[in-house]
């Protein structure tokens, strides 16, 4: 029972912990604008509130003022200040976290139990809401805000000070408040969960080829890229291996296109299982496989397709029994184009299919 409710209260509950932290920042990069802007409207209105209360407040106006006027709007300030610094997000946080508890805890000290607590409650309840649905903060942060407020409201609150009616509606306000707050920051979050799940998978998909799981070739040649700009800039070395399945066709010809597909699942499972963990292996389209070998030039790189291409002839395909690939290798020169890059390695591949097919080519 537990283990099913768990999932649906919290949609990243026993996900990887790589996950988990993917959320949490993609959280607070998506929390920061409204931290800000919320931090900044929240100081105009506490210096409004601070101005009216002199007027209106009969003792404490000195300590009013500078709680009001100074303490909570600075506090605020410094949040929306620090919420332009990215590396400073954990003091903004600590502040949006401490400002409404400070707030609170102020309005008690100098309100409760006098005669006119009524007109000064409403800024509990507020704040509670505030805190969980308003501020940005995250679910947790928000519990243990609120959490430290409502322990001293309700500590207060039972002072015999209050008559036991207005102390009942007091209370069923207060409760209000923090159930609405909770409820409204617990279903946004868990909202944000599965539009972040959501948006991981379709990122996954977008980059992976749909039949053999491998990269596609979009992602490929981004890596492919990002491999580029290593080399020209560091002087790295890192090599491409296009490999082709000979005589396809035929499969398909002979025993269907579905057989055919498991042949392509099965030869890209070997490909991906018989490289070391740095190389990257994409599917190119129809046959045709990419593998991207950082790090080491033309001669190793022959080496390791070498000991592919054993494992590849060893191999019992369903249906098809034994199937060979025909290899072009090439190794990126410093400054020469992606496509020259993959035009010498096709050029190698076909080289190699000239040559009877089953064999390795190096350009
Ligand atoms: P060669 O040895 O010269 O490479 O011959 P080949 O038959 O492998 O090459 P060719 O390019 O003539 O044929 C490739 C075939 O791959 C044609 C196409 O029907 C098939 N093919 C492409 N994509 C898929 C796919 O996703 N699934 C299946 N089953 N077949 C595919
Ligand atoms: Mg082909
Ligand atoms: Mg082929």
């Amino acid at each position: 029972m537990m283990s099913r409710l768990f999932p649906v209260l919290d949609p990243l509950h026993g996900m990887p912990q790589e996950t988990l932290q993917a959320f949490e920042q993609w959280y607070r990069l998506a929390k920061i604008a409204q931290i800000r802007y919320v931090a900044f409207l929240t100081a105009a209105l506490y210096l409004i509130y601070a101005a009216i209360e002199q007027s209106v407040a009969d003792d404490l106006s000195l300590a009013r003022l500078i709680v009001h006027g100074l303490l909570v709007p600075g506090a605020l300030l410094l949040t929306a200040f620090l919420s332009f610094r990215p590396q400073r997000q954990a003091l903004m946080l600590g502040l949006l976290t401490v400002a409404p508890v400070l707030a609170v805890l102020a309005n008690l000290y100098f309100n409760f139990g006098t005669p006119n607590f009524a007109v000064y409650a409403p800024e509990i309840y507020l704040n509670l809401i505030w805190t969980f649905s308003v501020a940005g903060l995250a679910l947790k942060r928000a519990m243990v805000a609120s959490l430290m407020s409502l322990s001293a409201i309700v500590l207060v609150t039972f002072e015999p000070s209050l008559a036991p009616g207005p102390q009942r509606l007091h209370l069923i306000w207060v409760l209000a408040s923090f159930s609405f707050g909770f409820l409204s920051a617990f279903i946004l979050e868990r909202a944000h969960k599965l539009m972040f799940l959501h948006q991981d998978r379709l990122e996954l998909s977008a980059n992976l080829d749909g039949l053999t799981g491998l990269w596609n070739r979009l992602c490929t040649e981004r890596f492919l890229a990002e491999q580029a700009e290593r080399a020209n800039r560091y002087g790295t070395r890192f090599s491409v291996a296009l490999i082709d399945i000979d005589h396809f066709k035929s499969v398909n010809d002979t025993h269907g296109h579905a057989v055919g597909d498991v042949v392509l699942c099965q030869f890209a499972a070997l490909l991906r299982e018989n490289v070391r963990s740095v190389d990257k292996v994409g599917r190119l389209g129809g046959e045709e496989f990419l593998i991207v070998l950082p790090e080491i030039g033309a001669p190793q790189a022959e080496l390791a397709v070498r000991a592919l291409r054993q494992r590849i002839n060893g191999f019992i395909f369903d249906t098809v029994q034994r199937k060979t690939a025909s290899v072009g290798i090439a190794e990126y020169c410093p400054g020469e184009s992606l496509q020259d890059l993959l035009l010498r390695a096709d050029q190698a591949m076909y080289k190699a299919k000239a040559k009877g097919r089953d064999c390795i080519e190096v350009l």
